[in-house]
This record gives C-alpha cells, sequence and structure tokens, in this order.
C-alpha cells in the first residue's frame, strides 16, 4: 500500500486515539514503543545495535554477541492475538484482511529464517508496555544467560 493512501485511510476512518497507534507503526523506525523498550533493555545493562540491515526483517534490537534480537511489533498492524488493539477496519475489509494476513505470514517467515541462522527472536508488543514491570521481566528473562 503507498504510504498516502495509509494516511488518507488515516484521516478517514480512525478515531483520535487509534490514529497516534497507527501513526506510530506507520513510522515504523524509532517510534515511541521501540524507544521505551530501548530504554529498558539499556537499564537492565545490556547493549544492543540498532537495524542490522544484513538481517532478515530488521529487527529492531540486535545483541550481535548473544545471538538474540528483539522486534517492537504495533498490535494493529502486526495483529496481536486477543488483543484489544487487534481491530479490523469495517470498510474494505477484504483488503485489509488480505494486508493483515501478509503481515502475519511475513513476520513468521523472518521468524524462522533468523531462527535457521541461529537467532533467538522475541517479540515485544506494543500493549505490553502498559505493564512495565511485567516487561521489564520478560526482557530480562530472554537476554539473561
Ligand atoms: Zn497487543
Amino acid at each position: 500500500m503507498l504510504r498516502s493512501e495509509r494516511l488518507e485511510w488515516v484521516t478517514d476512518h480512525v478515531d483520535r486515539a487509534k490514529r497516534s497507534l497507527i501513526m506510530a507503526a506507520v513510522h515504523s523506525k524509532n517510534t515511541k514503543p521501540e524507544m521505551a523498550v530501548r530504554k529498558i533493555v539499556h537499564a537492565l545493562g545490556y547493549r544492543y545495535r540498532l537495524y542490522d540491515i544484513g538481517l532478515p526483517g530488521r529487527p529492531d534490537l540486535v545483541f550481535p554477541s548473544r545471538w538474540k534480537v528483539i522486534f517492537v511489533h504495533g498490535c494493529f498492524w502486526h495483529r496481536h492475538p486477543k488483543c484489544k488493539y487487534t481491530t479490523t477496519p469495517k470498510s474494505r475489509v477484504d483488503f485489509w484482511e488480505l494486508k493483515f494476513c501478509a503481515n502475519v505470514a511475513r513476520d513468521r517467515r523472518t521468524r524462522r529464517e533468523l531462527e535457521k541462522l541461529g537467532w533467538a527472536v522475541l517479540t515485544v508488543w506494543q500493549c505490553e508496555l502498559k505493564k512495565p514491570g511485567k516487561l521489564t521481566e520478560r526482557l530480562n528473562d530472554f537476554l539473561a544467560d
């Protein structure tokens, strides 16, 4: 989908609150959720690299010496299962279903490729940032060892 189409859709169909969530996803790099995850990881004492373009899917955080990567995913675009932010627009439903299916399939493929190369993959969902304590624990569990 073209960027202009996305913006048009956003303007037409979403309320103010949802709009800010979606805009964060449209600007796929340096989003607020990513920054928040980086901050937690940094506070835990781990050092990462950003956007290693040599890797499938361009993970948001890369920990080369640990062979670990983290993706920070928006619930809406990446279809977080059973999440209240995983809504489906009321118009052009087929179009959106197709778009979402492609996103999910791509994420699955990316994870498989990375794992095949020996990388451990963690997906952090945007909504998890609402419970920073729990997320911090999850990040620490993943990065430790
Ligand atoms: Zn979610």
